[in-house]
């Protein structure tokens, strides 16, 4: 089983806006992560969808605004699927943390994945009026869905499970990953950065505020038990995360 980490691009926003205290602009990497298990290819979360890159603010209306958006030719998850020479097919499952716009968008491109998402995060973006980080058109791909309702165990051995950490949106959720050499917990955005957990430093915006502050704690407590944490938009990826990733 192996782990490797798709950079799709880059949002540039205010700091204070994504990190209590921050001063300046915050450049937050969109990730996702390509889950190779022997029983299934596991995507966890796929970037932005291409029309980003050409019309930000035909696709995100006034989401566009928050940010500047580095978008490349070959940032979209289609392009970095195919750089690791996989083909979308080849994907079975696709697991969302959550469907706001940086980690739902490129879904469209692998349509015939099953889509597992905790029901609560479907149901929620689906009736989410004011947009709020959700776009329609993402919503809106006609994937079989896997609805699920908490901790959930893709494959049944222990090695790729959903875990609940609803605050961000009601219905987030992290992914851990038991390798070999130890186990990976991809946090997505109920964790921005390694300076959101130290510093516990919250957005200004969000579902939840206390939840989320919770599930920092619950992030510190698996990083005590030997846990390696990856945020879920830190630029640069730590050392022992890269350790037991194939990048
Ligand atoms: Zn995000």
């Amino acid at each position: 089983m192996r782990v490797r980490p798709l950079r799709c691009g880059v949002l540039t926003a205010p700091g204070e806006a994504f990190v209590a205290g921050m001063a300046g602009q915050v450049d937050l990497a969109v990730w996702a992560f390509l889950v190779e298990h022997p029983s299934g290819t596991v995507l966890f979360d796929t970037g932005m969808h291409p029309s980003i890159r050409d019309d930000a603010h035909g696709y995100l209306g006034g989401l566009a605004g928050l940010f500047t958006i580095d978008y490349g030719p070959d940032d979209d998850i289609g392009s970095r699927l195919a750089r690791a020479e996989v083909a979308p097919d080849d994907v079975s499952i696709v697991v969302g943390s959550h469907l706001h716009f940086d980690h739902a968008g490129g879904n469209a491109l692998i349509p015939n994945a099953r889509l597992l998402l905790q029901r609560r995060e479907w149901e929620h973006a689906r009736t989410e009026e004011d947009g709020g980080g959700y776009v329609a058109a993402d919503l809106d791909t006609g994937h079989d869905l896997h609805l699920v309702d908490g901790e959930h165990d893709v494959f049944g051995d222990g090695r790729v499970v959903c875990v609940p950490t609803f605050g961000h949106t009601p219905g987030h959720q992290s992914l851990l990953v038991r390798l070999d050499d130890g186990d990976l917990l991809l946090t997505a955005d109920a964790c921005y950065l390694r300076r959101s957990l130290e510093a516990r430093a919250l957005p200004a915006f969000g579902w939840d505020l206390d939840l989320q502050r919770d599930v920092l704690q619950r992030f510190a407590d698996h990083e005590s038990r030997g846990t390696t944490l990856v945020f879920g938009h830190d630029p640069v990826l730590s050392p022992a995360a890269l350790a037991l990733m194939h990048p």
